[in-house]
């Protein structure tokens, strides 16, 4: 197979004239073209005027060494790499003591769903709920404003992402191709196909609870097993070697490998692990807001004419400013027409994120505008940079009139230095409500300072991004984990714990539904072959 690059059409383009340019691009007849697929398409609006779609596209031909051989020097025509996934060790017979996964976030799903499919019928331990109950409490959270702390928007079956814009690019290396499996994966458990080609595919919360479910049962056909609402809440570790979690109810299961796939809202979780003398560090995340402007105005800017044009959806943006105080301000987890959400897990604790459908069609975009911040600012314990998201979270809680109304200011206002009083044109999107007041105290000085230099210098970039009724909804704080839960970068396993894989999110090597996919299917591999290799010998 063949792969060629950088094929740009019109946006507007007839079917035929992909194919077309392909033959073009080739130099062969019609008949010689056995077959194409589109590996990747995203589009180019640097001229408004001329927006064109740049594609990837993966072609069969009937001569393919003697088309290459005439077309070595091109250098957007090359053979396709191999991307078919591989299974590192598999297994006839389940093993004795089963592989046990604990959450089951896009972490902990894709790595029970590789051992399922090699025959390692895993257990997966979940202390939410199966999504759709989860569900059920989510948006009741939303609506009466009763906060469910095992079963909410961090915790339950599908893990963090499952409410969420369902974005599902990444800029990790795959030098393997694993990403290309989980995408794989996802169609086939109901995901939109497109997802395999767009340059920046999403999924949507709705569509993602189906996909959820749908992985869920073919795990289960394959000998895994879920268990929900079974929170860890211990480890057996004996001479430095995992044997078995406790759950929350007290029972025990024994085990040798467990992937540790907590996310990194598991604070209690957290603090278990340091009380067990497992090795972890603290590491950077981001702090801020998130904003919302209406998408209408991010789509007049990033796609002029064209702004509203089905072929090219809601358009998104991605900001970065280094300002003078040293720190990064930069936008993250843009979700075009899409929601604020309640995310907290904590009572009395009170943290934003965003969310879309698979349409994005709502009236507002958002993205959080956060500040990076690092061990230096919480210095001492491990769990610092935790202890710290929860001070700001409680802070924001009570800024809010203590009843999980999220505290909000307008641009307009929070840049004057002035508190908000009341909304103007752009009504925040974040349920049960908002309270506008003064975010300044929200945040430490520094972080406010700095989004203050930053927002100015967003608006060269996109025109009305500091427009004075834009609101800033308080707070985000959970960007990513506030902790490493170290292991060896050869076998996956902790540096102090044999048998123990922390992976995902929480442990600090992901940061998003994709990677930390990915990463999951890396501890897979690594429990597969430690198992496969045990069994051999024996
Ligand atoms: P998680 O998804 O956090 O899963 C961890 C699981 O472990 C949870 O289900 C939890 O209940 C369970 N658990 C925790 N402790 C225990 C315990 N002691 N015992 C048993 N179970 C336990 N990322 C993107 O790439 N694109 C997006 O569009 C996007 N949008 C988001 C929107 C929202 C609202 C949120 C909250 C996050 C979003 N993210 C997005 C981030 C993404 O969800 C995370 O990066 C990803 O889910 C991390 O995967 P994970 O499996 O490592 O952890």
């Amino acid at each position: 197979m063949l792969r060629l690059t950088e094929i740009r059409l019109p946006i507007d383009h007839h079917e035929e004239a992909l194919r077309a340019a392909i033959l073009d691009r080739l130099g062969i007849p019609g008949n010689a073209l056995v077959s194409y697929t589109i590996f990747r398409r995203s589009h180019d609006a640097r001229k408004k005027n001329a927006i064109v779609f740049t594609y990837t596209i993966d072609v069969t031909v009937e001569d393919e060494a003697s088309v290459l051989a005439r077309l070595k020097d091109h250098t957007h025509v090359r053979p396709a790499p191999d991307m078919t996934y591989r299974f590192v060790a598999e297994l006839a017979k389940p093993p004795v003591l089963r592989p046990v996964i604990i959450g089951c976030g896009p972490c902990g799903l894709f790595a029970a769903l590789i051992l399922a499919q090699s025959g390692f019928c895993p257990i997966i331990l979940e202390r939410g709920k199966a999504v759709r109950e989860r569900t059920k409490d989510t948006f009741g959270f939303w609506r009466t404003r009763k906060l469910d702390p095992e079963s909410n928007v961090q915790f339950g079956e599908g893990g963090a992402g499952t409410f969420s814009d369902g974005k599902l690019h990444t800029q990790i290396k795959d030098p393997k191709h694993v990403g290309r499996k989980v995408l794989t994966e996802f169609v086939t458990a109901g995901a939109p196909p497109e997802i395999l080609y767009a340059a920046k595919p999403h999924i949507g919360t709705f569509r993602l609870v189906k996909v959820i479910e749908n992985m869920r049962q073919t795990i289960e056909s394959l000998g895994g097993e879920f268990r929900f609402e079974s929170r860890v809440d211990d480890l057996v570790v004996e001479n430095g070697k995992i044997r078995g979690v406790i759950l929350g109810d007290g029972t025990s299961i024994e085990s040798e490998h467990v992937i540790l796939a907590v996310g990194h809202s598991a604070r209690d979780t957290f603090q278990m692990l340091y009380d067990k003398g497992v090795s972890m560090a603290p590491k950077p995340f981001s702090i801020g807001f998130r904003i919302e402007h209406p998408q209408s105005l991010i789509d007049q800017c990033r796609l002029g004419p064209n702004a509203g044009n089905p072929l090219l959806g809601a358009a998104d943006y991605k900001l970065v400013h280094h300002c003078k105080n040293g720190r990064s301000v930069y936008s993250f987890c843009m979700c075009p027409g899409g929601t604020v959400v309640a995310a907290a897990s904590e009572p009395g604790r009170l943290v934003t994120n965003g969310m879309s459908q698979y349409s994005r069609n709502e009236r507002n975009a958002n993205a959080a505008i956060v500040v990076g911040i690092s061990p230096d600012d919480f210095p001492g314990h491990p769990l610092a940079g935790m202890e710290l998201q929860r001070r700001l979270e409680e802070k924001a809680f009570e800024l809010g009139g203590s009843s999980y109304n999220a505290p909000c200011q307008l641009v307009g206002d929070f840049l004057e230095g002035k508190p908000s009083t009341q909304l103007g044109d752009v009504i925040p999107s974040y349920q049960p409500g908002v309270t506008p007041c003064d975010l300044s105290s929200a945040l430490p000085e520094y972080a406010i300072e700095a989004i203050r230099e930053a927002l100015p210098a967003f608006e060269r970039w996109i025109p009305g991004f500091t427009m004075h009724d834009a609101v800033l909804t308080g707070i985000e704080t959970r960007t990513s984990s506030p902790v490493r839960i170290t292991r060896n970068p050869d076998d996956c396993q902790s540096v102090n714990i044999k048998g123990l894989y922390p992976a995902g999110e929480g442990a600090g090597y992901a940061g998003g539904i994709l990677s930390s996919a990915v990463d999951g299917i890396q501890a897979a591999e690594a429990v597969a072959q430690a198992i496969a290799g045990a069994e051999k010998q024996k």
